[in-house]
């Protein structure tokens, strides 16, 4: 093992419909992924996995949906407190748009397909197909390791595909089973929505996007984003499970299932040259 070598902890804090919540770090720097639970919550789940002196130099946002940017003035004041203010890099379309009470002090604006340095880090987002003006993804690089969050998109595009290519570890949107989004109880105009070309991947769409984008790259696969009224763990499971058997690579990528009331242990990735 190089002397050079460093790790790279990524903890998935919240992760559906009900807030979601990704922390990035290595010990000397890091980013936060949205912030669609309570400032509290985020505290206290990063406290729970022995996170709560890793330092939180940006908070990153996709898009301005709840689920996402719920914390974000709260949390921008929180960070504030701690040290010093912290950045909240978004679009101009997620900062036109957020939620009056969700507005951070410290919005640094980027468009899709740019990427910025947080210290040593460099987070890089681009373009999904969502039901919002601006939003984007985001992978973070940290030396030659390469995290990246996907979800909320309507639809696998080709670019995502690259993108998740290129990941050591990726946090994939498994939203909807199709059979119970169908069947399900949410109203006709819903359904519509979610499984629309700007709503949400469903397993199966999400298990193409990783045959697409599988790489000998990727070590750790996080579903996420899961419905908690269409979706099941077992189900969201068999559907990526039967992608790397059929690419025979099941015994080599660790799979884990995002969770919305807890978060999930932190996965490392192994970096050099940071
Ligand atoms: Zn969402
Ligand atoms: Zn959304």
């Amino acid at each position: 093992m190089s002397l050079f070598a460093r790790n790279v902890q990524v903890c998935v804090l919240s992760s559906g419909s009900a807030g979601n919540c990704t922390y990035v770090g290595d010990g000397h720097a890091g980013v936060l992924i949205d912030c669609g639970i309570a400032t509290k919550q985020v505290m206290l789940r990063l406290g729970e996995m022995g996170l709560e002196n890793a330092p939180i130099n940006a908070v990153l946002i996709t898009h301005e949906h709840s689920d996402h940017v719920a914390a974000a003035g709260v949390l921008s004041r929180a960070l504030a407190k701690r040290g010093s203010p912290v950045p909240f890099y978004m679009t101009a379309g997620t900062a036109g748009n957020l939620p009056v009470a969700s507005v951070p002090d410290g919005i640094e604006l980027v468009e899709p397909g740019d990427t910025v340095q947080v210290a040593h880090l460099r987070a890089e987002c681009f373009p999904i197909p969502h039901d919002t003006p601006e939003p984007v993804a985001w992978r973070v690089h940290v030396g030659d390791a390469t995290i990246g969050v996907i979800t909320d998109l309507g639809r696998p595009t080709k670019l995502v595909a690259e993108k998740l290519a290129g990941c050591d570890l990726a946090v994939l949107e498994f939203n909807h089973d199709e059979a119970m989004l169908l069947n399900g109880p949410y109203p006709y105009w819903l359904k519509q929505r979610i499984k629309g070309n700007h709503g949400h991947l469903s397993n199966g769409q999400a298990a193409s996007l990783l045959g697409d984008g599988l790489s000998k790259r990727l070590k750790t696969l996080v579903l996420a984003h899961l419905s908690e009224e269409n979706n099941t763990p077992e189900r969201a499971l068999e559907s990526a499970m039967g992608v790397l058997h059929g690419r025979g690579v099941s015994g080599e990528i660790a799979v884990h299932v995002g969770r919305q009331r807890g978060p999930l242990p932190p996965m490392s990735v192994r970096t050099e040259r940071w």
